[in-house]
């Protein structure tokens, strides 16, 4: 498999290439092109000579077709597509199954929106009327990471052309094979003018770096770690452009002392466990009411340990590889050290041994703490480990979830309605899932408080990234 960058309407040869290789045994999959400054330079030229014309920026009704026309094209390769993307990102392949069929969902989605993105209109005083107009931003720059590479690809990419900005789009090097297959079908649309959508892959940042700094990118949507977001944000104020940020987490599942612990554990284990603890909102501290602690430990450690590892594309898998091995190095590494200082290791993953071995693998792990301001509390570690801490009452609850920088999600777990929506209300984040986890969907926007970020992506506020608001007024008079 070979994929080269798409810019003006072209498949673009390159000059270098990168290999891109399965994290479950380190096989070739393909290589793909690896540009950089050059590219995204032709690339943001394109796509603003491309915003330029009103049958793009102006005509709803193109884009929604082509968004439509994208959807159909997608599904006729679903399967395929769900193989590629388990081959390159290592999820379980039911997981990848889920993901097209969300992104699908989510393009369909957007179609519908494309052609309803009202602004609204006053009379301010007799025969003077402003309206207040929806426009396209502008280009759109779109650096997406390699976790979830169609859902985060298409919950940016379908409302900025729904909206009416033309984009370049910058995927992770660990998915860029995968991110040109999903856009492939798009690009091969004689309906979609050249410019419009433009992709280059980079196995460095020199691209996305151009993105972020060039006064011809009027949007810069970011998906991806706090750190990097920062720096991001930082770069971005010698142009200011409109900031959209998706950024790190540390969600925290609230535990009650009417909950039924039998039942939650193996969701709470599959939460945290989910991409191999690579998703922004897994579970990764569970606070549990103390009259129910003990029986929360052996619990848990029991799911926990009943995840099965193994290559994605085994039906009987149920947790795949980390996304590469300098990642799993760095998490095993963080996860150690965890080990080392917390009060009680209940279950010790690290790396399995046999025919897992040449993969990027490392099992689950568990340890309770007390105390929340430990590094392994704070600190997104991005693999599958869990902490577990005990609270005396709701009001403890509220305020050890609160104790982060981060506030992407949590989820509160208790049979008491009154409780569950108190709790929720006084928990500083974007999401509050009630008696489940790791609920998104294309119509609920999501987004982050505090250093989680900026901005909301998924549903009809996600047309706010990408849109700027114009005032038109006139005095038309009055009549007589
Ligand atoms: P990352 O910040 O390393 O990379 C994300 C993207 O930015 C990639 O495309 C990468 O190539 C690019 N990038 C990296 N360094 C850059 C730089 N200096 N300048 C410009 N671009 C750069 O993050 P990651 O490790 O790929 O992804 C995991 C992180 O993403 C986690 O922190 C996770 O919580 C977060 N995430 C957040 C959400 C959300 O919705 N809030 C969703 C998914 C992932």
């Amino acid at each position: 498999m070979q994929s080269q960058h798409f810019i003006d309407g072209q498949w673009t040869a390159a000059d270098r290439w990168t290999d891109s290789l399965d994290p479950a045994n380190g096989e070739l999959i393909g290589r793909f092109a690896d540009g950089g400054e050059a590219e995204a330079e032709a690339a943001v030229a394109a796509a603003a000579r491309a915003f330029n014309d009103p049958q793009w920026a102006q005509n709803p009704r193109l884009r929604q077709q082509l968004l439509l026309e994208w959807a159909a094209g997608l599904t006729a390769r679903q399967e395929q597509l769900a193989q590629l993307l388990t081959r390159e990102n290592g999820k379980a392949l039911a997981q990848s199954r889920g993901e097209i069929g969300g992104a699908i969902s989510e393009i369909l989605y957007y179609a519908g929106l494309a052609r309803h993105n009202p602004g609204h209109m006053l009379e301010v005083a007799p025969g003077e009327f402003s309206s207040m107009l929806r426009e396209p931003a502008g280009v759109a720059g779109l650096i997406i990471p390699w976790n979830a590479p169609a859902v985060l690809l298409v919950r940016a990419l379908a409302p900025a052309i729904a909206a009416g900005c033309t984009v370049v789009i910058k995927p992770a090097p660990q998915t860029a094979l995968f991110n040109a297959a999903m856009l492939e079908p798009l690009f091969a649309l004689p309906g979609l003018p050249a410019g419009a959508v433009n992709l280059f892959t980079e196995s460095g940042h020199a691209g996305a770096a151009h993105l972020v700094a060039s006064p011809r990118v009027d949007v810069l949507s970011f998906t991806g770690s706090t750190a990097t977001g920062q720096r991001i944000m930082r770069d971005c104020a010698a142009t200011m452009k409109k900031l959209s940020l998706e950024l790190g987490g540390k969600s925290c599942c609230l535990v009650f002392e009417d909950a039924d612990i039998a039942a939650i554990a193996p969701k709470l284990a599959a939460a945290a466990t989910i991409i191999s603890g690579q998703q922004c909102t897994a579970a990764r501290r569970v606070l549990v009411h103390a009259s129910r602690f003990a029986e929360m430990k052996t619990a848990l450690s029991a799911a926990l340990g009943r995840i099965r590892l193994g290559n994605g594309l085994d039906p009987a898998t149920n947790m795949g590889p980390l996304i590469d091995w300098q990642s799993r190095d760095n998490v095993e590494r963080r996860i150690g050290e965890a080990l080392d200082s917390c009060d009680e290791v209940l279950l010790a993953g690290g790396r399995p041994q046999g025919e897992l071995g040449n993969g990027a693998f490392l099992a689950p792990s568990l340890i309770a703490h007390r105390d929340s301001s430990a590094f392994f509390c704070q600190e997104e570690i991005f693999g599958p480990l869990l902490v577990l801490e005990s609270f005396e009452d709701e009001a403890e609850a509220v305020a050890r979830a609160n104790h982060t920088e981060f506030g992407l999600s949590a989820s509160v777990w208790t049979g008491q309605g009154a409780r569950a929506w108190r709790v929720a209300r006084a928990l500083r984040n974007g999401t509050v899932w009630l008696n489940d986890h790791n609920k998104l969907f294309a119509e609920a926007e999501t987004g982050g408080y505090r250093k989680s970020g900026l901005g909301r992506l998924h549903g009809v506020d996600a047309l706010l990234d990408f849109s700027e608001l114009k005032h038109i007024y006139q005095n038309v008079g009055t009549l007589g």
